[in-house]
């Protein structure tokens, strides 16, 4: 599937702010802004790392606001550039150094907007992550809401099945649960993920140090996560090249590529960067003490990817529909009855 993703998802009007210019620290700047990073990292008791799609724009996949970004393009009437296929995307130095700072014990929890899949084929526990638009690789059982993560994508967008069923089986003798799967991508009126979220809220509030990298925070409530460390008493540190949101709450804001920033910081903290030896799934950091004993290969959690005929048939729809860019912005509109966020959404 091609990685514009965005294309299947139905029509909305409100993309945000795209294409704002991009600002460059000097080397000396950049260089005095990093140890200072390395600095609170280290006294930091409890930091998270907010991602978005700046992060994966080195693996080939395109963001969605930056000057080659595929809304920033669409608005130009151009079609965005795409590297690569989501299954062949490898992820970039961030990903990886992202999976160092955790095995470290400096990084406690991930929050990620992106749905391109690399930081679980990182091998980063899942444990620790919340992914709040969803991800490419994985389906969900609606009725037992176990998820399986995939080797290849699903090919299902908002929420919808995927035309596979649930084949766990709870106890030895019965029968399996043969829920629904459905895909775990949003479309704009969908909720997020009730218990992704609320992990991520966890996390927020008991934060002292919100990184954020490559995101300009404008979808909500994902990007005003961080405020909501700030506003328990800690700071937040913005890597990013175009202006964001949040910038005027940031203590540190750093203008420069997230892989130099994050190469940068590793030395600083004397730590190594993990080799990505191919698509790796890790459920849970307590499997996993010493990083890569447990990790297993994608291929022991997939099964076979039986595409139905209806589910050609959309494909082929979707192809036709996506020749001219529709949609994109993910946006959660939806009012929910309890905001578990406290966030006032001022749509
Ligand atoms: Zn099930």
């Amino acid at each position: 599937m091609s990685v514009n993703y965005a294309a299947g998802l139905s029509p909305y009007a409100d993309k945000g702010v795209c294409g704002l210019p991009e600002a460059f620290d000097s080397p000396e700047e950049l260089k005095a802004k990093v140890t200072t990073l390395a600095q609170l990292v280290r006294e930091s008791r409890y930091m998270v790392v907010h991602s978005g799609a700046g992060i994966s724009t080195s693996a080939g996949i395109p963001d969605f606001r930056g000057p080659k970004g595929v809304w920033t393009l669409e608005e130009k009437g151009e079609t965005p550039h795409f590297e690569t296929t989501f299954e062949e995307a490898r992820p970039s130095l961030t990903h990886m150094a992202l999976l160092g700072l955790q095995r470290a014990g400096y990084l406690k929890y991930l929050i990620s907007q992106n749905v391109d899949g690399l930081h679980v084929r990182s091998g980063f526990p899942r444990d620790l992550l919340s992914e709040l638009h969803g991800n490419m690789f994985v389906e969900e059982c609606e009725k037992c809401c176990r998820q399986f993560v995939r080797e290849k994508v699903i090919g299902v967008m908002g929420l919808k099945p995927t035309g596979r069923y649930c084949d766990v089986v709870r106890s030895r003798g019965l029968r399996a649960c043969r829920g629904k799967l459905i895909s775990t991508i949003l479309d704009w009126e969908d909720a997020l993920p009730d218990r992704d979220l609320n992990k991520a809220d966890n996390a927020s509030r008991q934060a002292d140090l919100a990184l954020t990298l490559g995101t300009s925070m404008q979808i909500k409530p994902s990007g005003d996560l961080p405020l909501v460390t700030k506003r328990k008493g800690g700071k937040i540190v913005i890597v990013n090249l175009q202006p964001t949101k949040h910038d005027k709450h940031a203590h540190l804001r750093i203008n420069g590529y997230v892989d130099d920033v994050m190469k940068q910081l590793m030395e600083h903290l004397g730590l190594d960067i993990p080799k990505w030896e191919g698509p790796t799934v890790c459920e849970s950091s307590a499997a996993a003490p010493e990083g890569d004993a447990d990790l297993k290969p994608t291929h022991a959690l997939s099964v076979d990817v039986k595409v139905k005929g209806e589910l050609v048939k959309e494909e082929k729809k979707r192809a036709v529909d996506g020749d001219a860019i529709k949609e994109q912005t993910l946006k959660v509109k939806k009012e929910r009855k309890d905001p578990p966020l406290g966030i006032k959404d001022d749509k």
